[in-house]
């Protein structure tokens, strides 16, 4: 289409491209100084046991809030920390950051429950990743029980022996696994029942249009049921509405996670509205 335009189109084209690829460039050499210059930052988001409503934990969220184009989000950058290389550094210092928030709040007395990291399928490629998350325990001294590690289908998938013993390794220190955005990838449950995973969260596209649309209905009623046969607690994210919720609890769900308890809110914030035993039920609303 460009070429039967003409020339004049035809570098229209190209001179897109370029900036395109320039761009990228760009932003990886400033993902690269980011880390350095502290414009990295966990946000956390409370996942909440469905039928009591209490707290179990919190997600640990990735972000970037960049000095000329403002906050970044992760979807955009980490496919671009995995290409190129970047994903190691990065991953290590998320692992540290969150470790190092939750041995605050475990050396505070505050309950809250276990800080799940997601991790990458090239953090997993490493060889050093059980040594890595061995060393932040000693260092920290937090109970492996207090964190979990969440692998999407497809990161576990891609290199399954690799995956395997790492994923062993990682588990015989007490941590947690759980799988995330279930029902996206192509995941052979055969597989995935061998690995030692503890969890089982539902990806966001089933739970967006419960309980209105049936099929997905019935995939979540399937995956939930699924679950349960293969021991897994079963989490869903992206619960937005009280429709949701309910929808979610009569189908046995453990656990839930979306904006309708909360949104991913820097540390200070999450321990305010979730881990202070002196807030005042009116200044919790205020908060939203
Ligand atoms: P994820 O692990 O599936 O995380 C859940 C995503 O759903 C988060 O998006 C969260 O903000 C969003 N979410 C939670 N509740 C709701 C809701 O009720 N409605 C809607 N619309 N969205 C909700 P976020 O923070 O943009 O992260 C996107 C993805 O980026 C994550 O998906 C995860 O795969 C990846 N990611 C984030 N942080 C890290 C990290 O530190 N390391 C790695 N490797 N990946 C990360
Ligand atoms: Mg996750
Ligand atoms: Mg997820
Ligand atoms: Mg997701």
């Amino acid at each position: 289409e460009a070429k039967k335009a003409g020339g004049a189109g035809y570098h229209f084209y190209a001179s897109a491209l370029t900036e395109r690829s320039q761009q990228r460039v760009r932003l990886e050499s400033d993902l690269r100084r980011a880390l350095e210059a502290g414009e990295l930052a966990l946000h956390y988001q409370p996942l909440v046991d469905l039928r009591g409503g209490r707290l179990v934990g919190f997600e640990a969220l990735l972000r970037w809030q960049h000095p000329r184009q403002g906050w970044i989000a992760p979807d955009t950058f980490i496919p671009l920390a995995e290409e190129s290389g970047l994903i190691k550094p990065l991953g290590d210092w998320v692992l540290r950051e969150a470790f190092a928030q939750a041995c605050t709040w475990h050396e505070a007395g505050l309950e809250f429950g276990t800080i799940a990291v997601n991790v990458s399928p090239r953090q997993l490629d490493q060889d050093d990743l059980p040594a890595l998350v061995r060393r932040l325990l000693q260092e920290t001294g937090l109970p492996p029980g207090r964190v979990s590690l969440e692998l999407t289908e497809t990161a576990v998938m891609g290199q399954p022996e690799r995956a395997r013993s790492a994923l062993d390794e990682i588990f015989a220190q007490g941590i947690e696994l759980s799988i995330d955005d279930f029902g996206t990838g192509y995941s052979s449950l055969a597989y995935l029942k061998q690995l030692p995973f503890g969890k089982l969260k539902i990806d966001r596209s089933f739970v967006r249009d419960i309980p209105g649309d049936s099929n997905d209905v019935q995939i979540t009623r399937a995956i939930v049921a699924l679950g349960h046969s293969l021991g897994l607690r079963i989490v869903a994210e992206g619960v937005e509405t009280e429709a949701q919720r309910d929808l979610l609890l009569e189908l046995g769900c453990d656990v839930a996670q979306g904006y309708l308890f909360d949104r991913p809110v820097p540390a200070d914030e999450a321990q305010q509205r979730w881990l202070s035993f002196a807030m005042e039920p009116c200044r919790r609303s205020e908060c939203n």
